[in-house]
């Protein structure tokens, strides 16, 4: 996606139609004040030049008039009196009318009658003259010129009104496809992904609180595949936050469920659960499981001369050496205070037996702080194994009898191991 897509995409689409609509307002308000303006003047323009080629033809008639009456023979005094009088005011009206008309030609922008620029006196003169050829020809020839002018002002306007409509039709168009383009994108980006949220919200609530990594991995996936909104975004951004703060929370709880707090090993719910579940496969499986119980040689002497502190210390180590001696499926759990139970799925008692013995040796031979004290002069385990289904047909007998064993090593003098099924006479129940 290039900067500028990403750029529009993250303007949220409500401000983005406010700002295209804002601008395109603009555009239509400023277009129309243009055109008016324009089409005013145009109008203007033409209305003068229409007049002033009106006023024109109309001069031309009384110019006309004027040389019918100039030409015509008095007989009679008292009548060629009346006419000249007549022909006097007449010769004043034309004046009149001439510089009103030279007035207006320069207003409407009509070039002016180049050849009748004259004086109060020339005017006169000019019409007492035998032919008015000169003042008709130039008439003529400003009257043609308004007709023209008249026209091209009549034509501009047209032109202009075309192009206004085109105006209008084009930014219609523009807003049209502008509308479009949004919609698109505000359904490709805003709809979908909210209908995709919704959806991932509803799988979350229905699938909290066991599968809420899967979930929220999936979630994950699936939105950041669209591209989407900056709303969309934040509100994705957020709920993934949710989801790994959940997650985070979940594996916590997760791992204090099933662990003790002391030892890091597993707790007695967890061994239990599992134990429980490995002997219910080994019975549909005809397979073997087996338990050793672990118990530290004089742990309370231990606790005595060195303090209880010192004495979860040294449990915990204990226990950091148990796991390190296990397999990646063996379970090592702390059973409840000095005591462990290793718990060995698929697994015969001689195998047992071998990881129990180089357990006992790893103990014995590590050094422990101020182990010289012990009775032995080191710290020491004893360990009993029992085995699932030769020495016990379910899951409380295999521990009782794994315990069995165990108390022998204590009695047979701690820092061993004992097989339940090697005991001198031991008894199968359950
Ligand atoms: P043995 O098992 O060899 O017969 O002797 P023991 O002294 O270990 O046996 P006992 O059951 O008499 O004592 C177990 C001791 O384990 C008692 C207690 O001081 C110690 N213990 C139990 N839980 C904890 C614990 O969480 N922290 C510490 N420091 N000591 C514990
Ligand atoms: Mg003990």
């Amino acid at each position: 996606m290039s900067r500028a897509s990403q750029a529009i995409n993250n303007i949220s689409p409500l401000r983005a139609i406010v700002y295209t609509g804002t601008i395109s307002m603009i555009i239509v308000i400023a277009g129309i004040a243009g055109f008016v303006v324009t089409q005013q003047n145009l109008l203007e323009t033409v209305q003068k030049k229409q007049a002033c080629y009106l006023d024109l033809v109309d001069f031309r008639g009384k110019i006309l008039e004027f040389g019918l009456l100039r030409n015509q023979e008095n007989s009679n005094k008292s009548l060629a009196e009346a006419h000249e009088r007549e022909m006097s005011v007449q010769r004043k009206t034309l004046l009149v009318n001439f510089e009103k008309l030279a007035a207006e030609m320069k207003l409407a922008g009509l070039p002016p009658f180049s050849a009748l620029q004259v004086t109060l006196r020339q005017w006169y003169a000019m019409l007492a003259e035998k032919n008015l050829d000169l003042i008709h020809s130039e008439l003529d020839k400003s009257i043609e010129q308004a007709k023209v002018a008249s026209k091209e002002a009549s034509v501009r306007l047209v032109v202009i009104n075309e192009f206004f409509l085109f105006f209008i039709l084009a930014v219609l168009l523009t807003l049209s496809i502008t509308a479009g383009w949004m919609l698109h994108n505000n359904y490709r980006q805003t709809l979908i992904p909210l209908a995709q949220l919704v959806g991932q919200l509803k799988l979350l609530n229905r699938n909290l609180p066991e599968s809420i990594r899967d979930t929220a991995a999936e979630m994950k996936k699936d939105l950041t595949e669209t591209g989407h909104s900056s709303d969309i975004a934040q509100i994705t951004e957020s709920i993934m936050k949710f989801c790994s703060d959940i997650d985070a929370k979940n594996k916590k709880l997760d791992e204090i469920y099933i662990r003790d707090e002391k030892t890091n090993l597993y707790n007695y719910r967890h061994f239990k659960e599992h134990l429980v579940i490995d002997i219910e496969r080994a019975k549909r499986l005809n397979d073997k499981v087996s338990l050793a119980m672990i118990d530290i040689d004089h742990f309370k002497i231990y606790n005595d001369t060195n303090g209880h502190i010192a004495g979860d210390t040294t449990l915990k180590l204990m226990a950091d050496v148990i796991s390190s001696q296990c397999r990646a499926y063996d379970v090592p759990s702390r059973f409840g205070g000095d005591e462990f139970a290793l718990l060995f799925p698929k697994t015969d008692t001689e195998t047992a037996r071998d990881i129990a013995e180089r357990l006992r040796k790893t103990i014995c031979d590590a050094p422990f702080m101020n182990e010289k004290h012990q009775p032995s002069g080191e710290l020491t385990i004893s360990i009993g194994i029992a085995t699932f289904p030769n020495d016990a047909l379910d899951w409380p007998t295999l521990i009782s009898n794994a315990d069995r064993a165990l108390y022998r090593a204590k009695a047979d003098g701690r820092n061993k191991v004992v097989m339940f099924s090697a005991m001198d006479s031991p008894s199968i129940s359950g």
